[in-house]
Parts: C-alpha cells; structure tokens; sequence
C-alpha cells in the first residue's frame, strides 16, 4: 500500500480536499485502484451533530456514516464507495482508545496521546486503507489521505505526530507528503509572496513531515523565479512544485468546492443530470423564509425576488432540512409546483412538506403538519419514526443504504430506475408520513409508488396527474456521480427542459439504449439512428432555471 498524504498550509479554506481528490484521480487514470480517509480533527465523533452553517452539509454513506462533505468528493470523482471507518475524527480516536483502556487492554500502564492515541492512529489508517473499496474484493494499491484543518493547530498535533511516525513505519518509497499552501499576492507591489509557504513548511519540518510535493495556490500563475525561491527556501525540487491557480472549472482543476458550503451535495448532482441532457443548467437559490407571508411586509425586496424567482423556474428542487426555519415558504414553493404543472423534486423534508401542502391545499386538512414542528398537530401526517433511540441524537437517524421496494411499475421514479423492482438509496431523518394516514392520502390523488419492506415507511410519492412531481424520502444526491447521474434529478431536469418522455422511453427500455441526447444547432427534436445508437438532437443554446 502506497500512501498519499495531503496537508494544508497558512489559512483554512484552500480546496485540500478538492487538490486530495484530484490527485486521487489523476492516480486512477494512471490504473492505480485508489482509496482514501479524511481526517478531521474535530472532538465531534462524526459530523452527524454539526449544523450545516458552520461546517457544511452532511455526507451520508451507504453504511450509514455521517461524514465530512470531502468524503462525498472522494465517492464521486473516484467512483468509490467508503466507509464511516474512512473518516477519523478525534471523539473517534479516543473514544477507541478509552474503550480498550476500560477493557483493560493496557493494564498496568500510563495511557498517553503518546504512543497510545498516535498508535491507535496508525493501526486505524493502515487497518481502513485495506477495505476494498471499488465493488470488487481487491484492496486499493494507494490511500489518499487528507489531514484536516491547518498545519500548527493544536487540536491536528496527535496526527501530525501519528503520521510522521506513520511515514517512518511504511517506508520513504511509499510515503508521498503533498502540501498545499497559498502564495497570495500583495496588490500595492503586485507581487507573489513566498514566505507564508515558506514558513508552512517550515513548520512542518519542525513537526518532522518533509513536504515531496508543493501544491501552491495563487490567483495567477506562478512566476518562474517564485517557483525557485520557493524551491530553495522549502527544499522541494522545482518539478515538484505544482501550481493551483484560480480557474473557472471544476472538473478541470477542481477548486471551487473548497469553501464546502451546506449546499454542494445537491448542486453537484443537478450538475451530473443537466450535463447528461445537454442543458445549461442555472440553480437560483430562494431563501424559502422570503416566500413567507411575513416576509411581504418586513422585507418586500427579498419577498419579490424570491417569488420572481420561483414564478420565472422551468423545475423546482425541494432540498432536506431540519427544524421548522423556512418551512411555510418550502410548503408555498410545493404549491406553486404542483398547481402550476411545474417539474418538482422534492428530498427527505422535500418531500414531506409536499405531502403536508397536499393535506392542507388539496384534501383540507388544515391542522395537518409534522410533529418535528408541531409536536401536538391535531393532524399529524408526518410524524417521529426513528429507526435509534428517540432521546440521543448523534448517529440514531435512519441513517444510511436501506431498500425501497416499487409499488407499480408505470410510475415514472420506476421507469427512471429502469423499471427495477428495488433501489438502495442513502437515508438520514427521523420523520416519515403517517402509515395510518396513507390510504387517505391515495384516495385524494397522492402515489406512495415506493415503500420499504415492511409497507409501513413511505418511500417515494408521486403525483401522476402532474408532469413530474417526485418526492423521496432518501437523499438520491448522495449516490449520484459525474456521467451517472442520480435517475431521479435526471428525471427533474428531463421533465424541466421537455425530454421526459424521451427519457422514460429510454430508461425504460422503450427505445434501444445506450442513447445520447446531444445538442445540436436549430434541430429541435430530431431522432437519428446511427450505429444502432438513437441520438435525439435538441436545439443548442437553451438553458433552465431549477
Ligand atoms: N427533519 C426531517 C426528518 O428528520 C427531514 C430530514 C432531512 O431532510 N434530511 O425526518
């Protein structure tokens, strides 16, 4: 096993994961089976606790983990799939290490952050590099490793001290130390300034971790003599150093995921689907609280935009949430979907602010809410079904892969599924529609077309006298890759730029696949076979709002 460490230098922020995952790419072009952890090292024991304003949205693995969004990065530009094991965090370091102390596994000794936790480390990085992690039963010929947080800070020194003892155990060829760093730029003289590197590296030789490649960010390209005086004062050969200037494209040298804003999850995968039907895809967030009644009379510019938004968008995307914040305004965006006839996904509390606009607008219910919101809702349709324990809050969502069995198979989230029997998808809530309620709701118009083995979790909602209007339970954004994007957000954007039916055929089986939807110039709607392909041209140039 051939170990790729990735550290951080002089400021937070600088897309080390993005750099990690790239280099992970790169490595799996060249044929390596590759294979990463995250290590945070925050006391969190994962990141199931931590709200997405401070840290980022949530990562969900099929194993159920709650993890850092960098894992999310790693499962996607590798095509991988990882384990909660794949993210070390502080809590979870010493939590193993307090427990093997309770055991008595060290009887008789002073338990100490050295050797014990640093020991601990190691055994855990070198025990996790081994899981296969590709779908085959091989283990992967390189670890990735990214080390959160920036080189100096206190709470990152176990790992640090870990993974130089780390890079002694494993042996110089396999042990490759990238260090990612800044080289800002004064804008009075207008140059490249090398020392706060110089200073990074400096203090991670003092850590005792030598640096084998220099990844330097700058808003230009590097100057050839920076790139000297960088290569003399840090000890790293000039070839060695890489240059990560700003670019405007991700999935060229993919930097713009660096700030790992709550919201990323998703984008990335309507980027996958818009990509996968030739649509420029343009996502105009609307703060849901601006749609709120309240929202007309304290802040009327923020209420015209938001709603001048969601009037003049060809699909809306109702995304997860927790707590009761903006939910009146999720309700309102559901309505004007589904009374407008316009394309709607709706995930997790998508989809049950969906079922609770249904209740309200359509069968006049008007007490029916979540008891997440209203704990004593006269008409409660959406209500607390934790598959944990109902007091303690880290890791007892459901959380994680879980099975959802189709109902019918017409229905279009079916037919986008390739007409399977079941999917595996990715879970992370505690609320659920009401089990006792759903033949009401069916009678009223409302499809619960995918459930879970027992009948008694609603899966998937469908509402099949509209053109698309999809809710899910579980976060299909989470298995969703670049060029195999989630069916689901494929759905939403087909039925938002007029390539539903097409698609439905196709995914269907309807028309002889692999097919290719290509724009091509003033073709609207062309279908022409070539080499038994089906391509279907659509005129160039159009763009959707989600
Ligand atoms: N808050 C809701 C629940 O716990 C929805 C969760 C989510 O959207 N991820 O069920």
């Amino acid at each position: 096993m051939k170990y790729v460490l990735v550290t951080g230098g002089v400021v937070s922020g600088l897309g080390k994961g993005v750099t990690a995952s790239s280099i992970g790419v790169l490595l799996k072009a060249c044929g390596l089976r590759v294979t990463s952890i995250k290590i945070d090292p925050y006391l969190n024991t994962d990141a199931g606790t931590m709200s997405p304003f401070e840290h980022g949205e949530v990562f969900v693995l099929d194993d159920g983990g709650e993890v850092d969004l960098d894992l999310g990065n790693y499962e996607r530009f590798l095509d991988i799939k990882l384990t909660r094991d794949n993210n070390i965090t502080t809590g979870k370091i010493y939590q193993a290490v307090i427990n093997k102390e309770r055991k008595g596994d060290y009887l008789g000794k002073t338990v100490q952050v050295v050797p014990h936790i640093t020991d601990e480390i190691q055994d855990w990085i070198e025990r996790v590099a081994m899981n296969p992690v590709d779908g085959t039963d091989k283990p992967a010929d390189v670890c990735v490793i990214e080390l959160g947080g920036t080189i100096g800070d206190i709470e990152s020194m176990p790992f640090i001290e870990a993974l130089g003892q780390f890079s002694y155990r494993v042996g110089p060829g396999n042990f490759c130390l990238v260090h990612v760093s800044l080289v800002p730029v004064l804008t009075v003289v207008g140059e490249q300034k090398t020392k706060p590197t110089q200073h990074s590296v400096r203090g991670l030789r003092g850590l005792g971790l030598m640096p084998d490649i220099l990844a330097c960010r700058s808003t230009q390209p590097l100057e050839e003599n920076v790139k000297l005086k960088l290569s003399q004062f840090c000890q790293v050969p000039v070839s060695n150093i890489v240059n990560l200037h700003d670019v405007t494209n991700i999935w060229h040298i993919p930097l713009l995921l660096r700030d790992q804003r709550a919201h990323e999850a998703i984008l990335k995968a309507l980027l996958h689907a818009s990509v996968a039907l030739d649509r420029k895809l343009v996502v105009d967030w609307v703060p849901s609280c601006d749609l709120e009644d309240s929202a007309a009379v304290e802040t009327p510019d923020a209420y015209e935009k938001a709603w001048g938004l969601l009037k003049g968008a060809n699909g809306v995307l109702v995304p997860g949430g927790f707590g009761d914040r903006g939910v009146q305004g999720k309700i309102l965006a559901a309505k004007h979907a589904r009374e407008n006839n316009v394309p709607y996904l709706g995930i997790c509390l998508g989809m049950q602010i969906a079922v609770i606009e249904y209740a309200r607008s359509v069968m006049k219910l008007r007490d029916a809410n979540s008891t997440e919101f209203d704990p004593a809702a006269k008409t409660p349709c959406v209500i607390f079904m934790p598959e944990g324990s109902k007091t303690h809050m880290g890791a007892t969502m459901r959380l994680g892969s879980r099975r959802t069995f189709f109902q019918v198979n017409n229905c279009k989230s079916a037919k986008l599924y390739a007409n399977a029997n079941y999917v595996d998808e990715r879970h992370r809530h505690r609320y659920e529609v009401n089990p006792d309620m759903v033949s009401e709701f069916e009678k009223a118009g409302l499809s619960f077309v995918g459930r879970d083995e027992s009948g008694r979790r609603m899966e998937i909602i469908e509402l099949p006298t509209h053109k698309f209007f999809v809710g899910t339970q579980f976060h299909p954004e989470f298995n969703s890759r670049p060029g195999k994007p989630s069916p689901l957000f494929l759905g939403l954007i087909a039925a938002s730029s007029g390539q539903l039916e097409h698609l439905l055929q196709r995914t269907s089986g309807a028309v002889s696949s692999p097919t290719r939807c290509i724009a091509g110039p003033g073709a609207p709607k062309t279908k022409l076979r070539m080499n038994g392909l089906v391509s279907t041209y659509f005129a160039n140039g159009s763009s959707i709002h989600i």
